[in-house]
């Protein structure tokens, strides 16, 4: 190694040429952190589009490792693994939000990163996001902090009952949730979640739940795919249909509110906002999710541009896709207990409706709860489009 050469690698931060000029062009070499299923379909959105884009892994067998053009092995806030990932990428980007904000800053000083720290820093823990929802003034369920016992109490009697204490980090699909019924089950379901920090959040009647996936990019133009009707079972998302029948002044107050979350946020990249709608008709913010989301996985078959297209395009500083459908469309979610008495039947189903799409994402180990893979279907009509993934569904099952 020269002299020369040694001290470049000791010199830092270096911010790359695309790093100054916000824009890393296809065929360049982008990268996500995280190897789920959405670093799955980002990375393939990518390459669609010319790039060379790698994942940072916990190992080289996660789905969006198996796809990948390189991968770095490695925890997701461990410096050797982001000095390598910062050596290869031009643009990064996140496939989760529960990660080190120092680790996010760091690589922002070398290289594209987006959405940036202070986005996930408010989107990975809800007494933030709450906070944040308050400050902005954007309609949520009314909730209080519990990190005490004296507020605990406090939450009970303000918020009254049924409430869900809900861990402020690191929960998702209903886990580190709690339903409270009676005052004096409290305690109890707090010292559950291990008395960690929580918000306690009133239970809403909701008629509906709804989320808008919302692409902005880095002049703050924003667009919005139409709002998506989802059904959870068991806290897991089962199935969404897109558009969802809400009418228009619903999805205008929905895409509103979504624009205003992003604007707010500041976030360059997608987001997702999970809304509750009640019987009267009101909107709540329930979740944010600074990235793509399940429920709009049916955008790859039913969008001009799918939200990972779109989360390429805005992380890469290009202009954006067109957010409307070209069809209507359902997406079912294949959990791992589909496989409980054996392989599901993949030829059955499809064989039954061959305008079904399946996307599996990789994953060895069927457990239950455990997101597999998704059906989609596209149909001018979305009920018609639901009814049909659903019975494809059906027909996979052996039971
Ligand atoms: P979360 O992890 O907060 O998105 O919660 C997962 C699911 O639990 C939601 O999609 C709802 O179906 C249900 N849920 C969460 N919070 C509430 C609430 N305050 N009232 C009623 N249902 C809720």
């Amino acid at each position: 190694m020269s002299p020369a050469t040694r001290t470049k690698t000791k010199t830092e931060p270096v911010a790359s040429r695309s790093a100054v000029e916000g824009v890393a062009r296809p065929s360049g070499s982008i990268a996500v952190i995280g190897g789920g299923q959405l670093g799955r379909m980002f990375i393939q959105a990518a390459q669609r589009m010319g790039y060379q884009a790698g994942v940072l892994s916990a190992t080289a067998e996660t789905p969006a490792a198996q796809v990948a053009n390189w991968t770095i092995v490695g925890a997701p806030d461990d410096l050797p693994s982001l000095r390598a990932l910062a050596d290869r990428a031009e643009a990064i980007t996140v496939e989760f939000e529960n990660l080190s904000a120092p680790a996010l800053r760091w690589l922002a000083r070398r290289r594209i990163v987006r959405p940036g720290w202070r986005t996930l820093w408010v989107s990975q823990n809800r007494l933030r996001e709450k906070t944040f929802l308050a400050r902005h003034g954007i309609p949520h369920a009314p909730w209080r902090p519990v990190r005490s016992d004296d507020e605990l109490d406090a939450a009970v009697r303000e918020l009254g009952l049924p409430l869900i204490l809900k861990t402020s980090a690191s929960g998702y699909d209903g886990k580190g949730q709690e339903l409270v019924e009676n005052a004096d089950d409290a305690a109890s379901a707090w010292r559950r979640l291990n008395r960690a920090a929580c918000v306690a959040e009133s239970w809403v009647e909701f008629a509906a739940e709804i989320s808008v996936v919302v692409v902005r990019d880095r002049e703050g133009r924003v667009a919005a795919f139409p709002p998506a009707l989802n059904r959870h079972e068991n806290h897991i998302l089962s199935t969404t249909m897109s558009p969802a029948p809400v009418g228009p002044i619903v999805t205008r107050e929905a895409s509103d509110a979504a624009f205003a979350v992003a604007q707010a946020l500041d976030a360059v990249g997608v987001i997702c906002i999970e809304f509750f709608l009640t019987a009267s008709g009101r909107l709540l913010v329930n979740e944010i999710a600074p990235r793509p989301h399940n429920s709009g996985h049916l955008t790859i078959e039913a969008g001009h541009s799918s939200q990972f297209e779109q989360q390429v395009r805005a992380v890469c500083g290009l202009p954006l896709g067109r957010c409307d459908l070209v069809s209507p469309g359902a997406m079912a979610n294949l959990l791992g207990d589909l496989w409980t008495d054996g392989e599901p039947r993949w030829a059955e189903a499809l064989r039954a409706d061959p305008g079904v799409k399946l996307h599996l994402y990789g994953k060895h180990t069927p457990k239950p709860g455990r997101k597999m893979g998704h059906l989609t279907v596209i149909d001018p009509d979305p009920q018609a489009a639901l009814a049909r993934v659903l019975a494809a569904r059906r027909a996979l099952s052996r039971r």
